[in-house]
C-alpha cells in the first residue's frame, strides 16, 4: 500500500504503475506475463541507460560554479563574459584522459580542465588540461597517440612499451612526458591542479586590436599531487577518489576557486618571436609575457544527477564567443572540427539541446530536424528570406576571420625558429625550476614507468630521450632501470 498518495510510482508516460515490486504472473508461482508492459518499460530503459564513453577523457567529474571578474582587461578583449564586474554562471569538467569511466582516479595521466561559460552572446567552452603543454603539435599524430596510451588490439590491455614506443619517436612529447613524470601527474585532488588552455587563442578589443592569449586557471587551493605509492594504494581503495573529493567538499561547503591570469602577446610580436608562439608543445616563458590577473572561478554546486548534468555535457573549443577567435596552432584546428564531431557521435546530432548544453541566449538557428530534436522550428526555414527570418550580424560575431596566411598547400612540420626545440624546456622545468625533491620524485616515476614491461629497444631510446631533457637525469634513469 502506497502510504505517500501524493506521489505514486509512474511509468515514463505518467501512468501510475501498480507495483514497485511484482512483476504480472499467473498465478502466485506461474510464468510472467508478456503484457506486463510496465515491467517491459523498465527492462529495456536499463538495457539501454549506458551511453558510449567520450573516447578520450572518459572518466570525469564536474560541478557549477561562476565565473567572476575582478580586473579590467576590457583593453584586451570586446568578450562580454569578461567585462569588468561580470559575473557567469559556469560548469567544470576534470578528467583522466585514457581510462574508461570507471577507471582509478589516481592512475598517472594529464587531467581534463574544460569550463563551459553560460554567457549572454552564446555558450564558450574552454577546453583545457592541467598542463600548459601537450605530446604532439600536429592533429595529424592525436589519433595515434590516444591508440597507443589506451589498449592493445591483441590482449585488450594497456602497455607502457606502446606507449614509449610512441612517445620516443615523437620528440615533441617530451616536454609533456617531463610533466606527466613529475609530481603534477598525480594531483592531490581536482582542486588541487591548475588549468591551462595550454592552446594559443585570439582576443580583440573593441576597437578591433589583436592579441594572441594563453589562460592560466591558478588553484586558490595550492598545487598539491599523491606519491605513486599513495596513489596505487587509493587506486584500490577508492576509484573514485578524485570525484568524491570534489562532491564532498562543495557538500560540506568548502567551494573550491581558481584565480585565472592570462599571458598577453601584441599581436605582430607573433611573427618574431623566438618561439613558435602557437606550437602546443612549447609554453610562453613568464619573462617574456607575464600573467594578467582577470577574474575568480569558483565552484559551489554539485549536480543531482551525474549522467544528464555531466555525463551528456558537451564541451567543444569552437564555442567562442564575440571577442575571441582561434588561432594557427595546428591542434586547436583540429579540435575545432572534431569536439562537435564525437558529441554528434556520442550523444546524437541535437546534443545542444540537452539541458546542460543549452545557452542561456536566444537561439536563431536554421538547424532543423535529427534525431531528439526538442527545440521547435519555424518558417522560414532556409536563409537567405524574404520572410522575416534572423539574419547574420557581421558586427557580432565571434573572431573567427582575423589572421590572414598564405603560401603553397604542403604537408610539413612548422617552420624552426630561432629557439624552436623539443628539449630545452623540459630541460629547464628539470633543472630550474623543480627543487632536488622534485627531481628525485621524477625519476623514481620514470624509472617505475619504464620497468613497467618496456622493451629493450624502445627502453634505450627512453634513456636517449631522457639524456636530451637533461644528461644527469638520463642517467640516473637508466641507472635506475638497469639496476647499476
Ligand atoms: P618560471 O620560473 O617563471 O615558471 C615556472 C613554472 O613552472 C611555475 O610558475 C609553475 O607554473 C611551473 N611548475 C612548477 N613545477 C612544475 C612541474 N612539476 N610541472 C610543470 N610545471 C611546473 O619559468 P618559465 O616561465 O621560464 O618556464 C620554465 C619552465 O617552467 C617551462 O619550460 C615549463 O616547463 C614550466 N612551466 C612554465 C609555464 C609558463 O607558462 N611559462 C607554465 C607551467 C610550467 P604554475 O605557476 O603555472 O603552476
Amino acid at each position: 500500500m502506497n502510504k505517500d498518495k501524493k506521489k505514486p510510482t509512474t511509468n515514463d508516460a505518467g501512468i501510475p504503475v501498480p507495483s514497485d515490486e511484482h512483476s504480472l504472473t499467473v498465478g502466485p508461482d506461474g510464468p510472467i506475463l508478456l503484457h506486463d508492459h510496465f515491467l517491459m518499460e523498465q527492462m529495456a530503459n536499463f538495457n539501454r541507460e549506458m551511453i558510449p564513453d567520450r573516447q578520450p577523457h572518459a572518466k570525469g567529474s564536474g560541478a557549477f560554479g561562476h565565473f567572476e571578474v575582478t580586473h579590467d582587461v576590457s583593453a584586451y578583449t570586446k568578450a562580454a563574459l569578461f567585462q569588468p564586474n561580470t559575473k557567469t554562471d559556469v560548469l567544470s569538467r576534470f578528467s583522466t584522459v585514457a581510462g574508461e569511466s570507471g577507471s582509478p582516479d589516481t592512475w598517472r595521466d594529464v587531467r581534463g580542465f574544460s569550463l563551459k561559460f553560460y554567457t549572454p552572446e552564446g555558450i564558450y567552452d574552454m577546453v583545457g588540461n592541467n598542463t600548459p603543454v601537450f605530446f604532439v603539435r600536429d592533429p595529424m599524430k592525436f589519433q595515434d597517440f590516444i591508440h597507443s596510451q589506451k589498449r592493445r588490439a591483441d590482449n585488450g590491455m594497456r602497455d607502457h612499451d606502446m606507449q614509449w614506443d610512441f612517445w620516443t619517436l615523437s620528440p615533441e612529447s617530451a616536454h609533456q612526458v617531463t610533466i606527466l613524470m613529475s609530481d603534477r601527474g598525480i594531483p592531490k585532488s581536482y582542486r588541487h591542479m591548475n588549468g591551462y588552455t595550454s592552446h594559443t587563442y585570439m582576443w580583440v578589443n573593441a576597437k578591433g586590436e589583436r592579441f594572441w592569449v594563453k589562460y592560466h586557471f591558478k588553484t586558490d587551493q595550492g598545487i598539491d599531487f599523491l606519491t605513486q605509492e599513495e596513489a596505487n594504494r587509493l587506486a584500490g581503495e577508492d576509484a573514485d577518489y578524485h570525484r568524491r573529493d570534489l562532491f564532498e567538499a562543495i557538500h560540506r561547503g568548502e567551494h573550491p576557486s581558481w584565480t585565472l591570469k592570462v599571458q598577453v602577446m601584441p599581436f605582430e610580436e607573433a611573427g618574431n618571436y623566438r618561439i613558435n608562439p602557437f606550437d602546443l608543445t612549447k609554453v610562453w616563458p613568464h619573462g617574456d609575457y607575464p600573467l594578467h590577473e582577470v577574474g575568480k572561478l569558483t565552484l559551489n554546486r554539485n549536480p543531482t544527477d551525474f549522467h544528464t548534468e555531466i555525463d551528456q555535457a558537451a564541451f567543444e573549443p569552437n564555442n567562442m564567443v564575440p571577442g575571441i577567435g582561434s588561432s594557427p596552432d595546428r591542434m586547436l584546428l583540429a579540435r575545432l572540427i572534431s569536439y562537435a564531431d564525437a558529441h554528434r557521435a556520442r550523444l546524437g546530432v541535437n546534443y545542444k539541446q540537452i539541458p546542460v548544453n543549452r545557452p542561456t541566449c536566444p537561439v536563431h538557428s536554421y538547424s532543423k530536424g535529427g534525431a531528439m530534436r526538442m527545440q521547435k522550428v519555424s518558417d522560414p526555414v532556409y536563409k537567405p528570406n524574404s520572410k522575416g527570418g534572423p539574419k547574420a550580424d557581421p558586427e557580432r560575431y565571434p573572431e573567427d576571420a582575423v589572421w590572414s596566411t598564405d603560401g603553397q598547400f604542403m604537408r610539413t612540420a612548422y617552420t624552426l625558429r630561432k629557439d624552436d626545440d623539443d628539449f630545452s624546456q623540459p630541460g629547464a622545468l628539470v633543472r630550474e625550476v623543480m627543487n632536488d625533491a622534485q627531481r628525485d620524485r621524477l625519476v623514481e616515476n620514470a624509472v617505475g614507468h619504464l620497468k613497467g614491461g618496456v622493451s629493450k629497444p624502445v627502453l634505450e631510446r627512453a634513456f636517449a630521450y631522457w639524456r636530451n631533457i637533461d644528461p644527469d637525469v638520463g642517467e640516473r634513469i637508466k641507472k635506475g632501470v638497469q639496476g647499476s
